[in-house]
């Protein structure tokens, strides 16, 4: 089957109707476009596991601060076509700000809690508008297995919860990290590194891995040793400005004062004029 580029909602929801009818698995991935490799494994993965394959291209302005980059966010529809299609895709959704928002939305769906910290203490309102927009989504494609990547871990953790509490007839799936060769985790932001801060972006990955040693390897059992780990790396980087490094409980995001199962590592920081985010589990096997 060729695949369907489209813009219009009604037929978006009418190809999944139909796939559903078939019974045939639907799967949705929602990104904002300018597709990478982190993109690509995804599609792959949703194409294998599912019936119909639906990626969603979209650059949502209620997710951006009003000081944040959704001008300057890379915009390049037919590319993103292209690589959607190599990797499996059976339908591209390209809508116009206008199919998405006839009006100025006055609904909209906030999870408390998991969206207030680290992400979402630096950027107020950014997961109410990732979660009205992943609702919306859900909404047009019905029910559906949808793929979220790992790489925005507080992101994959809100919308979880939203599906969970709102009872939303989704199964989401949480996708690995695809990373550059030297560790950098790939995202439509590193284009914001210049030469020179490219080669030390890395360091977030590092940090992580610092930390994520501390835990596993070396028996630190209290969350601020692995910390200290972490700001040891970070801190002999001077082209990084950290945010914040975290050791937090995988499903509620708090803080960890003493680490005795799972964890996850976040970190965030400004290299160059690109803000960075990365994150890392330890203990996964719930050691
Ligand atoms: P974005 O277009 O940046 O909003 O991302 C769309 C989806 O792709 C989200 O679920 C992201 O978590 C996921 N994603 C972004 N970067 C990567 C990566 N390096 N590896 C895997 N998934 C990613």
């Amino acid at each position: 089957m060729a695949m369907i580029v489209t813009t219009s909602a009604a037929h978006v929801r009418d190809i999944a109707e139909k796939a559903r009818r078939r019974g045939e698995k639907v799967g949705l991935h929602p990104t904002m476009g300018a597709l990478h490799g982190g993109h690509a494994a995804n599609i792959t993965t949703m194409s294998r596991q599912c019936g119909l394959s639906i990626v969603t291209v979209f650059v949502n302005p209620l997710q951006f601060g009003p000081d944040e980059d959704f001008d300057a966010y890379p915009r390049r529809l037919d590319a993103d076509i292209a690589v959607a299609q190599d990797a499996g895709a059976d339908v591209v959704f390209a809508p116009s700000q206008l199919e998405m928002y006839p009006d100025p939305p006055l609904a909209k769906v906030a999870v408390a809690k998991v969206s207030e910290r680290w992400e979402g203490e630096h950027r107020p309102g950014h997961f109410d508008g990732v979660a009205t927009v992943v609702a919306k989504l859900f909404a047009i494609a019905g029910p559906c297995w949808a793929y979220f990547g790992e790489k925005d871990y507080q992101q994959l953790v809100v919308v979880r919860r939203m599906v969970t509490d709102l009872s939303l007839p989704v199964v989401i799936v949480g996708c690995p990290t695809v990373r550059e060769a030297d560790g950098l985790a790939l995202s439509s932001r590193n284009q914001y590194l210049d030469e020179q801060a490219r080669p030390a972006a890395p360091v977030l990955y590092w940090a992580l891995l610092a930390g994520k040693r501390a835990i596993e390897e070396e028996g630190a059992r209290n969350a601020d040793q692995a910390r200290r780990a972490m700001l040891d790396v970070i801190g002999k980087q001077p082209l990084a400005q950290l945010d914040y490094a975290a050791i937090v409980d995988p499903s509620t995001l708090e803080p960890l004062g003493a680490v005795q199962g799972p964890a996850r590592l976040l970190i965030a920081a400004q290299v160059g004029s690109a803000r960075l985010i990365d994150n890392v589990g330890a203990n996964e096997d719930g050691s």
